[in-house]
């Protein structure tokens, strides 16, 4: 309208950085308040006016944080859990005993440890299938027995991209649930609901909240129904639930989540075309490169880059990739993911015994910093490498 008052939907990056534009109704405080309370008052005929009883199944604090994870995926609804391992772990135990679940070969390796163990207790059955495998993928679902799908997109620690969309088509058509762990993706570059995912889960630990100092998960959901119901019941049941403290940090946190990404991922790209021509370096793991095999992929799903990780194997075996990992001095040698400092781990001793990945290869979690100055410490750090940048 002419006077102005008609705008159009503010877009993701404002919803993050005012998170949702909520002013404390009591108070008019721009940053919402912290609620520690456990408990909520009952009214003289026994009935709960504020709508809350006890804070293992709901807190205040989490209102803003969930409903502005479920703006940014798109979605109708979230959760938030006391860790991404929590919220992984609820969507398995609504499972039924020997309910069939399908997962991918390489996919965050706690998740792919606790899943087979599930199936070794006969809890489940379980099939692996290499990443990106489309064939594979539905040679293995079993028609009115597999209850989940999960993807992870791209998959930590090799970037494997996962076409979301044709995923959801054959895990929908047998009668499966799509999940798609985001982590390494976040909203802002990829929204799966957007591609039929039916769950998306994150660890907040990592780029959400971004400062490596809150351990948290998320569900967010594209449909409120009753397996919903049953991961809010569950969650209040095994007290899976976040720390108001910690839920109002990730909060905080969420309002830089654009800039933080999007920086993080243009260096990220950076730094994956130096090591592509270094000539220390075996393969680069990006799904930002066009050398990389699921780049067309990639580029069709993901919007604004291709995420903060990428790995690399090193020249010279498992020994000179451990070298380099402590011969590195901006990147701090730490597991994790999605702070604002960069991190570098030797990846494959993590995972111990019979993972896939390959025991030469370095995981980088780029954070925030000059990326002339990472660029440089990695030149220093590898050997027959061009001259430390002198930046
Ligand atoms: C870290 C991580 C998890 C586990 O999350 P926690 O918050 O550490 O429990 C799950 N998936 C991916 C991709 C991760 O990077």
């Amino acid at each position: 309208m002419a006077d102005g008052s008609q705008i159009h939907p503010p877009k993701p990056a404002t919803l993050a950085a005012q998170a949702l534009g909520r002013v404390d109704p009591l108070t008019r405080a721009i940053i919402p308040p912290i609620h520690p309370s456990a408990t909520y008052e009952r009214a003289p005929d026994g009935t709960y006016p504020g709508g809350r009883t006890y804070t293992r199944d709901h807190n205040p604090t989490y209102d803003q944080p969930e409903s502005l994870l479920t703006a940014l995926e798109g979605g109708q609804a979230a959760r938030l859990f006391s860790s991404g391992m929590a919220a992984a772990t609820t969507i398995f135990e609504t499972l039924d005993i020997g309910d069939h679940v399908v997962a991918p070969q390489q996919m965050y390796w706690s998740i792919r440890r606790w899943l087979q163990d599930l199936a070794t207790r006969g809890r489940i059955e379980l099939d692996l299938v290499p990443n990106g495998d489309q064939a594979a993928l539905e040679r293995a679902l079993r028609p009115g027995r597999t209850r989940i799908v999960w993807v992870e997109t791209p998959a930590n620690p090799t970037c494997a991209i996962t076409d979301i969309a044709a995923t959801a088509r054959a895990a929908h058509a047998a009668g499966a649930r799509l999940v798609a762990d985001s982590t390494l993706a976040t909203p802002v570059l990829c929204r799966p609901i957007e591609h039929g995912a039916d769950l998306v889960m994150h660890s907040a630990t990592k780029q959400l909240n971004g400062h490596a100092d809150v351990l948290a998960g998320a569900l967010v959901t594209a449909s409120q129904d009753e397996f919903w119901e049953r991961i809010g019941q569950d969650r209040g049941s095994r007290g899976a639930v976040l720390g108001p403290f910690e839920a109002w940090l990730l909060l905080r946190g969420m309002r830089t989540l654009f800039l933080r990404v999007s920086h993080s991922a243009a260096a990220a790209q950076r730094i994956a075309e130096w090591l592509v021509s270094h000539p220390g370096i075996v393969e680069v793991f990006y799904p930002g490169l066009p050398s990389h095999r699921d780049h067309a992929v990639a580029a069709r799903q993901m919007s604004g880059g291709f995420g903060m990780l990428l790995s690399f194997r090193v020249a010279g075996g498992a020994a000179e990739a451990k070298r380099v990992a402590g011969a590195l001095r901006l990147f701090k040698n730490a597991t994790s993911l999605g702070g604002v400092e960069s991190l570098v781990e030797h990846r494959a001793p993590v995972e111990g015994p019979g993972t896939p990945v390959p025991d030469d290869l370095l995981r980088l979690s780029i954070g925030i910093e000059a990326v002339d100055d990472l660029v440089g410490d990695l030149a220093q750090a590898l050997r027959n490498g061009p001259s430390p940048a002198t930046a």
